[in-house]
């Protein structure tokens, strides 16, 4: 597929790729910076994102991230905790109340740090690749 001028290529979509890096939107969420010129700060509270970026004016309002950054959450720490119970029972001879004073309050504590990042890296996911309005256009008119 080809732009209008035929001079660059295009991927699926539409979309050219070098106006969105999705690692580099990726990343800028993930360090709390608007995907879009990374030196807006993306969140306003703990989760809340700002709604337009206080350096660019990049609209952030319409992202709605759902549930993939719990479940991404879920998943990253669910097996780095779980190996870690493993791999420490294995060494240390401990009862399980020992395992669990220990294990449940740094699963907690650490979910709450990253789920911050993870969110914005979502954000900067969605961002480039133009979801949830990010392209310009409202979700109804792609359902076409
Ligand atoms: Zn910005």
């Amino acid at each position: 597929m080809t732009t209008d001028s035929g001079a660059q290529p295009m991927e699926f979509g539409g979309v050219d790729k070098a106006e969105r890096p999705l690692g580099q939107s990726i990343m800028r969420g993930m360090l709390n910076r608007c995907p879009a010129c990374g030196s807006g700060r993306l969140f306003k509270a703990y989760l809340k994102p700002v709604d337009n970026c206080a350096a660019c004016g990049e609209d952030i309002s319409h992202q709605r991230a759902d549930d993939l950054p719990p479940y991404l959450v879920i998943l990253v720490l669910g097996h780095v905790m779980v190996g870690g119970f493993m791999m420490t029972d294995l060494v240390f001879q401990v009862s399980m109340w020992v395992h669990l004073a220990i294990w449940v309050p740094l699963t907690i504590i650490i979910a709450l740090l990253i789920i911050q990042p993870i969110k914005g890296g979502v954000i900067g996911l969605q961002w480039a690749l133009k979801m949830h309005g990010f392209g310009g256009e409202p979700d109804e008119a792609r359902d076409i």
